[in-house]
């Protein structure tokens, strides 16, 4: 059994079948790519898995417990973190206020950031973010207004954000869109040694084939809302079912 298993799940707008009976398991501490076409449903699955949109059949499951029905908060209180395809992060605080946030919606459940019961504790919750910011390169960053950041500086903070959380599933939405070649390469490196410092698992959502070879164990490929193949890269390169799907592009 998975970390993350997804059962029957349908989701319509209107008359459009976004997803059509969507199954897929994924395994713990894999790094498991979902790919296909624009259009495909990619978004759309993952807005479910986060509790964002709700489906209108099947089960999602993350570490045997159910998704559905539970707010997007109380999902990344189970241990599910997302980094946006656009950064969401709060441009006008600084760069370590940003990841403060985090830290404490996961310390009591709240967003209360009074809540901290002595200086030693905030403290404590200071190193942890400064060391996150450090892990990221971003250290010499802290003191900056978010907004003023570089693209690629954005990401990199609100992946920092997700991982102060320490989650136990890291959702990325296609983590290099429009990204330079070199801080692409930049965020697969940073992204292999995240994954292979901790106990995580990372499920991707990627356009760019680069990454997707250079990162995933497992790779599903959605078209038209439901899984065409699912293999290891290997055998997805070059899979007949696969050049179909993407003819068209
Ligand atoms: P992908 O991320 O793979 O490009 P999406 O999940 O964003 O695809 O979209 C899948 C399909 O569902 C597309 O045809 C898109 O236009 C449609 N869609 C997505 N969100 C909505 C929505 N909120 N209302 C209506 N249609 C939507
Ligand atoms: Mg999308």
């Amino acid at each position: 059994m998975g970390i993350l298993e997804v059962k029957g799940v349908n989701k319509r707008f209107g008359g459009l079948q976004a997803l059509g009976d969507v199954n897929l398991d994924i395994a713990e501490k894999s790094v498991h790519a979902i790919i296909g076409p624009n259009g495909a449903g990619k978004s759309t699955l993952l807005n479910v898995l986060v509790g964002k949109l709700i489906p209108d059949t099947g089960s999602v499951t993350f570490q045997g417990q159910s998704v559905l029905g539970r707010t997007p908060f109380q999902i990344n209180q189970l241990g599910i973190s997302r980094v946006f395809q656009t950064p969401e992060i709060f441009t006008d605080l600084s760069v370590l206020e940003n990841m403060l946030i985090p830290c404490f919606a996961k310390r009591d459940g709240s967003f209360r950031l009074h809540a901290v019961e002595s200086i030693e504790s905030e403290k404590s919750i200071i190193e942890k973010a400064e060391a996150m910011l450090e892990e990221v390169n971003m250290a010499a960053k802290r003191d900056m207004i978010a907004g003023s950041l570089s693209r690629g500086d954005k990401r990199r903070l609100e992946m920092a954000m997700c991982l102060v959380q320490e989650p136990k599933l890291l959702l990325l939405d296609e983590p290099t869109a429009g990204m330079a070649r070199a801080d692409t390469n930049n965020t697969i490196d940073l992204l292999k040694q995240i994954h292979a410092s901790r106990d995580i698992t990372m499920v991707i959502i990627e356009h760019d084939m680069h990454v997707v070879f250079s990162l995933a164990q497992r790779i599903t490929v959605l078209a038209q809302g439901t899984p065409l193949v699912e293999d290891i890269p290997e055998n997805i390169k070059g899979h007949p079912k696969v050049k179909e799907a993407y003819l068209g592009e």
